[in-house]
C-alpha cells in the first residue's frame, strides 16, 4: 500500500512535468500552424489591436482548456493517475501561459516589479519580436516559456 502510494506519486509528478514541457511544444506548434494558419481570423486582432479586456484571440483559451477539463472531470468517475497527471499538467501550463503572456507581457495588470528579472525581460523581448509583424507570415518565437538563449545577452 505504502509502496504503491510512493510509486503513484512519482508517476503522477513525472507525467505532470512531462505534460507541462510537452505543452510548450504544443503551444509553439499550434501558434505557428493553427493560429497563424487557418485560424488566423481569431488570432489576428491580437497582432493588430492594442490589448483590450477581451479579444477574439481569447477563444483559444476555451479551446485549449477543454481537453484539460475533460480529463479532470472524467477523473471524478474514472480515477486514473495517468489522466489526472496529464489534466493537471495541461492546467498548470495554461495558468503559466496566461500569467506570462497576458499578465506579464501584455500587461493586462500592472507589473513593473517583475520586469527587473532577466528571464522576464528576455521573455518580453522574445514575444515583442513575435509581435513585430502584424501579419500572419514573417513572425518568429511561437513558443512562450522557453526563450531562445540570444535574448539573455
Ligand atoms: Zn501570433
Ligand atoms: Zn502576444
Amino acid at each position: 500500500m505504502f509502496d504503491s502510494l510512493i510509486l503513484n506519486t512519482i508517476l503522477f509528478i513525472s507525467i505532470l512535468l512531462a505534460t507541462f514541457c510537452f505543452m510548450e511544444f504544443m503551444a509553439n506548434f499550434s501558434h505557428r500552424n493553427v493560429m497563424h494558419g487557418f485560424m488566423w481570423f481569431w488570432h489576428e486582432d491580437h497582432h493588430r489591436k492594442k490589448p483590450k479586456v477581451f479579444e477574439k484571440n481569447d477563444i483559444f483559451f476555451v479551446i485549449f482548456a477543454s481537453p484539460c477539463m475533460t480529463l479532470l472531470i472524467s477523473n471524478l468517475w474514472f480515477p486514473s493517475v495517468m489522466t489526472a497527471a496529464i489534466g493537471f499538467g495541461i492546467m498548470f501550463y495554461g495558468i503559466a501561459y496566461f500569467l506570462v503572456h497576458d499578465l506579464i507581457i501584455h500587461q493586462r495588470i500592472s507589473n513593473r516589479f517583475l520586469r527587473k528579472n532577466s528571464y522576464v525581460q528576455a521573455l518580453i523581448q522574445a514575444h515583442k519580436d513575435h509581435h513585430a509583424s502584424i501579419n500572419k507570415e514573417g513572425c518568429k518565437n511561437f513558443g512562450m516559456l522557453y526563450v531562445p538563449s540570444k535574448y539573455f545577452q
